[in-house]
């Protein structure tokens, strides 16, 4: 099968063009959004999309705008061949590769500000990294036009932000989120996981691990939010390499921090390992009783 690789917004208009031409109407798009570096929990995306959509459209793009450190953007690892072998061998159609200057053009000054829902959490550890989200995410929403675009519950804040603005600006898309890819030993496939030498690779597992305890306490009957970001506090005190940032007990559709926990609740974590920041985050919420 082959997959056609483009540089250039035309490039995806005339196919786009071609796609609806070949269906008769409206092709229905599936969308896969990343900044490459892909590992198995993009591709569970992909195919996803591939299941759903009539064509499956990706985007490579580490976005400028999203980081708020020259640094991190420069380390952030990237390989676009093996991204390219990986996403046509999940069945993608065609991938989007842009330069920087292909998806901000001198004069670029638009810039898409969610409200409250993008401000504590990663919003505030980060600042601007979900105006830099939510602006590239919406451009390519408008340059591919899909049904559908899919997104990893990983980033659970990047989704709710996403939700919010879909919602918000009637943007005609259906928001789709996706399950965690997790290594054997728990810990969330990251592109940044690539950077963690052996010893930090082992101490990367605290982050899921403060997350199971507190979900065990949960399970258990714990509703106190205070005791449950305890219980992960103290995971994390273990753990030497670890440099805890958050640890938080919010209310899973606001993301507001929780006093008791009565309905979803969205346990987050974020940590510097090494030469890393990684985030991780599991949902809490009641069985539906019959
Ligand atoms: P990124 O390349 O890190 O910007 O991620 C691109 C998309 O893949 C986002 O929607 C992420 O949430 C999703 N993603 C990243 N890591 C995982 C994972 N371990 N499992 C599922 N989805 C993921």
């Amino acid at each position: 099968m082959t997959m056609r690789i483009a540089t250039t917004i035309a490039e995806i208009r005339a196919w786009r063009a071609e796609a609806d031409r070949a269906a008769g109407g409206r092709a229905a798009v599936g969308l896969v959004p990343t900044m490459g570096y892909l590992h198995a929990g993009h591709v569970s995306l992909v195919a996803r999309a591939r299941a759903e959509n009539a064509r499956v459209a990706a985007s490579v793009f580490v976005n400028p705008a999203q980081f708020n450190s020259a640094e991190d953007l420069a380390r952030y690892p990237r390989d676009p061949e093996r991204d390219a072998a990986l996403l046509r061998d999940a069945g993608c159609d065609i991938v989007l590769m842009p330069d920087p200057a292909e998806v901000y053009p001198p004069g670029f000054q638009t810039w898409v500000d969610v409200g409250p829902i993008a401000a504590p959490l990663e919003g505030a550890h980060r600042p601007g990294h979900f105006r830099g989200v939510a602006t590239v995410v919406l451009k390519l929403f408008g340059i591919f036009e899909p049904a559908r675009a899919y997104f990893g519950q990983k980033d659970y804040q990047q989704l709710a932000v996403i939700r919010t603005l879909v919602r918000d600006l009637d943007v005609p898309v259906d928001v789709v989120g996706c399950p965690t890819v997790r290594e054997a030993d728990g810990l969330a496939m990251s592109s940044r996981n690539a950077r963690l030498g052996p010893d930090d690779r082992r101490a990367a597992t605290v982050l899921h691990r403060a997350l199971r305890a507190a979900e065990a306490a949960w399970a258990g009957g714990e509703r106190d939010a205070g005791a449950l970001r305890a219980r992960m506090a103290a995971v994390f005190a273990q753990e030497p390499r670890a440099a805890v940032e958050y640890v938080s007990v919010a209310d899973a559709a606001t993301l507001e921090e929780l006093e008791a926990v009565r309905g979803p609740a969205l346990l987050s974590v974020a940590a510097v390992v090494g030469p890393v920041r990684l985030i991780d985050n599991i949902v809490v919420r009641e069985p539906l009783r019959a």
